[in-house]
């Protein structure tokens, strides 16, 4: 099926059920509304000139008018191309030059970002940029009028020469470990895993998802829009960019159901001062993923928040995203120290990174995805493809793993992030979740920085509770004498108020470790 077929369907079956409310200005659309501006959009481009295959940049916070570009773009086979709300003059332009970008849809403006201001500097340096759209002003009416006036038949035309493998979204990866590349995805690819994802939410149309990680990213636009739409569900947008207080509101005044965030997210809202006094009983459901998820900060969601069937998704833009989930059935020691097991129709394996093979179960290897999420392959760059994906189609994810007998795959660390110390391997990851335990941290991160003896050593990050004592690194390793091997022990400590962060919420431990150089001297 496609994206705009399924749509289709969807709202034939639930027209009046709400398929999207924008929280912060009061919009709401019904499903029968929602369709009728999505196919007067898709219209409009066609009308502009636009079609199947042409690359259309969106480059805007979470608005409805971004979930409508989604859909009218999917209807008529034009390629999505999602640009990082965060990114800046130099990151825009390689974006729209790499993509090929012909109109570029976009808000005025986010927080402090002038995004006209900026699009009128790189427009000159992107000579395949003919349009730009932009949200609340004439041009943005202008496509709607025309999608209007125009003929509807030509809708129903070009939906027909629609493909379910074709091409129909550009995502850029979030940059954590380097330079985003830009991973291909079919409608199959995206529509099967939101719909997966949705299925073991157990979405329906009484449903109605917060989905405050950003729409750029597979997590906003695939496990929200898409899981919400391809089962009646109703997507809530809170707010622009993410705000934990507005989230909690918008929980609570839209009854939503299911909320959606990065743990960082999530420890932000646990810990906000106004937390209690927020109804949050409508709660049933939610998803943690994009990062290592804490046992602590998962069983704080689930106790104080009252998401009794929350879950974690592992995945990455690459396989569309989730390869594997935890479901409400599975034993809550797994659904707080695991990544669930594979999804539907997918396949996943743990293979030792040097040789290729399968590690026996319970070893730590590399983890490999196969099935229909794997991507197309990289935008225009089939040798970076070639680095990831093998002869048999297997994805190989930089991630490492360990997948129990029973199937259930834990996330160790990626093999970017692996300490070597003294010869051995340490997984920051571990370190991490046992820090979480410590009274005074709120939040710890761990990397490796370089050491004359023993080649790395471990430097901790930690974000304390406020009004806790200094915390030096004497008395952290006291705290981790005898519970931790000893060369598992932490030797700096450096106390923060953030990490460096990418727009997803993403720890960017490259950044970190660039910092820690310094500190070191
Ligand atoms: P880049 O590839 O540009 O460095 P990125 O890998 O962070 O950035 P994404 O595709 O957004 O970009 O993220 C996928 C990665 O996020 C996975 O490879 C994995 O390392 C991490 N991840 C996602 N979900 C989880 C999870 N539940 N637990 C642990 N790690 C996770
Ligand atoms: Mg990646």
């Amino acid at each position: 099926d496609t994206i705009g077929g399924n749509l289709d369907r969807v709202a034939a079956r639930v027209p009046d059920s709400d398929a999207l409310v924008e929280h912060a200005r009061g919009r709401r659309w019904t499903y029968r509304e929602f369709v009728a501006d999505v196919d007067a959009l898709a219209l409009g481009l066609l009308e502009a000139g636009i079609g199947k295959g042409d690359r259309v940049g969106v480059w805007a916070p979470n608005r409805a008018e971004w979930t409508l570009t989604q859909y009218a773009t999917a209807k008529i086979g034009a390629v999505l191309v999602n640009i990082n709300p965060s990114y800046r003059l130099h990151e825009l332009e390689f974006v729209l030059n790499q993509a090929g970008v012909r109109m570029l849809v976009s808000a005025q403006r986010f927080k402090t970002s002038e995004y006209t201001e900026m699009i009128e500097q790189v427009r000159p340096n992107c000579p395949g940029l003919e349009q730009v759209v932009l949200f609340d002003d004439a041009t943005w009416d202008a496509l709607f009028d025309r999608g209007r006036a125009g003929d509807a038949a030509r809708l129903a035309a070009a939906q027909a020469e629609l493909g379910a493998d074709d091409p129909i979204n550009i995502q850029y990866t979030s940059g954590t470990t380097g330079f985003p590349k830009g991973a291909t995805l079919s409608h199959h690819n995206i529509l099967n895993n939101g719909f997966f994802v949705g299925e073991l939410c157990g979405y329906s149309e009484v449903d109605r998802v917060a989905i405050v990680p950003p729409f750029y990213h597979c997590f906003g636009m695939v496990m929200g829009n898409l899981a919400c739409t391809s089962h009646g569900a109703a997507v809530i947008i809170p707010s622009e960019g993410f705000d934990a207080r507005t989230a909690l509101e918008a929980v609570s005044a839209e009854r939503c159901t299911s909320l959606y965030g990065v743990p960082t997210m999530f420890i932000a809202e646990l810990d906000h001062p106004d937390f209690d006094t927020f109804d949050l009983s409508s709660l049933r459901t939610g998803i943690m993923a994009g990062s290592p998820c804490p046992a602590e900060v998962m069983k704080q969601v689930i106790d104080r928040m009252g998401m009794t069937e929350v879950s974690i998704c592992y995945g990455m833009t690459e396989t569309s995203p989730v390869s594997t989930q935890t479901r409400a059935d599975d034993s809550l020691d797994r659904r707080v120290s695991t990544v669930g097991r594979v999804g539907p129709h997918l396949e996943v394996k743990v293979v030792d990174p040097v040789t290729g093979l399968t590690v026996p179960r319970g070893e730590s290897g590399e983890l490999c995805t196969r099935g229909y999420s794997v991507m197309l392959g990289y935008w225009e760059q089939p040798d970076k493809t070639a680095e990831v994906i093998d002869e048999a189609r297997w994805m190989h994810t930089g991630d490492l793993a360990v997948m129990d007998s029973a199937g259930y795959v834990s996330i160790t660390g990626r093999i970017k992030d692996m300490v070597i110390r003294g010869g051995e391997n340490v997984y920051p990851r571990e370190i991490e979740e046992f820090l979480y335990t410590h009274p005074d941290i709120v939040d710890a991160q761990v990397i490796g920085v370089p050491d004359a003896r023993y080649g790395e050593e471990l430097m901790v990050w930690a974000r304390l509770r406020a009004g806790a004592p200094e915390l030096t690194a004497e008395a952290l390793r006291e705290f981790c004498t005898g519970k931790l091997a000893h060369y598992k022990i932490p030797r700096y400590v450096h106390v923060v108020d953030d990490f460096p962060m990418t727009v997803t919420g993403k720890i960017r431990k490259v950044e970190m470790r660039q910092q820690a150089k310094d500190l070191l001297g």
